[in-house]
């Protein structure tokens, strides 16, 4: 149980999110209404992806004050806090794309083909969502977003939206290892950029540490690990998602959270 506590944790969380949305459309309970880009928590208070904002703005649309004040708190709350914690603690395709990682490894899968991608290619799909918002009018990643589209799926049931989540899930399993959240979505990739000085971070103990690599073994963004037995120091890494599980397989209580409040780096 202790390996599995924020794993479960999280779990927890991200359906209990998706529950309120299916909630709020089916039974019209108003403790969150909405979906993932732009939310209303009791019917007061919006709450925006800052993202979803930026291409809104860059197709030309404005966005009202109330809209705009709830993509600045969340953006905020990653800046300063979580960092990338959206990826992992809310956003529902987290647990399709850790399934397909888990199988991945459980069944151990390696792709016939290697494909390989840079780990920053994410950040090539959020200037070119960017600009493809600009020039066409439109919030270009919102109409294709996996996210968008298993909420679509899970609260109005749309096929479309489950072929599209199924496609993500297969390119993850048979394709590329944790294809869709560690190298292409722009999302993570956003919360990636402005996420790094936040000050909930994993801090690694190289005194205790014994190079199992257990850690290396469950972790999707696995170069973020590269001071692993070499350094004490706190995971730097905007890319981390605070997940915690290299901290849950750690037997050697060598990982931990922790904050970072210096700007080292
Ligand atoms: S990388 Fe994208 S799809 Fe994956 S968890 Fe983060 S926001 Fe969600
Ligand atoms: S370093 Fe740890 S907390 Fe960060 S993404 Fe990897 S497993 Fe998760």
């Amino acid at each position: 149980m202790r390996k599995y506590k924020f794993l479960i944790l999280r779990r927890i969380i991200q359906l209990s999110i998706l529950f309120l949305f299916v909630a709020g459309n089916y039974f019209g309970w108003e403790l969150l209404r909405g979906n993932y880009s732009s939310a209303i928590i009791v019917d007061s208070l919006h709450l925006s992806d800052p993202y979803a904002i930026l291409q809104i703005l860059a197709s030309g649309f404005l966005a009202s004050s109330s809209v705009l004040i709830g993509a600045l708190i969340i953006l905020l709350i990653y800046v300063l806090v979580g960092g990338r914690m959206f990826c992992s603690w809310i956003c529902p395709m987290n647990i399709i794309t850790d399934l397909a990682f888990r199988l991945r490894r459980m069944f151990k899968i390696e792709t016939e083909v290697r494909i390989s991608l840079p780990r920053n290619f994410r950040y090539y799909i959020l200037a070119l969502s960017l600009i493809v918002s600009a020039v066409f009018g439109l919030a270009a990643f919102e109409i294709i977003s996996p996210i968008s589209m298993l909420h679509r799926a899970i609260v109005f049931g749309s096929g479309a939206g489950w072929a599209i989540v199924a496609v993500v899930f297969l390119i993850d399993l048979f394709i590329l290892k944790a294809g869709w959240c560690g190298h292409i979505c722009p999302l993570g990739g956003f919360y990636s950029l402005v996420g790094k000085q936040a000050v909930i971070k994993v801090k690694h103990d190289k005194d205790n540490c014994t190079n199992c690599m257990a850690c290396f073994d469950v972790c999707i963004e696995e170069p973020v690990l590269s001071i692993v037995g070499k350094e004490s120091d706190f995971i730097r890494s905007g890319a981390c998602t605070n997940c915690a599980r290299c901290i849950e397989v750690c037997d050697d209580n060598a990982l931990k959270y922790a904050l970072k409040f210096d700007l080292k780096k």
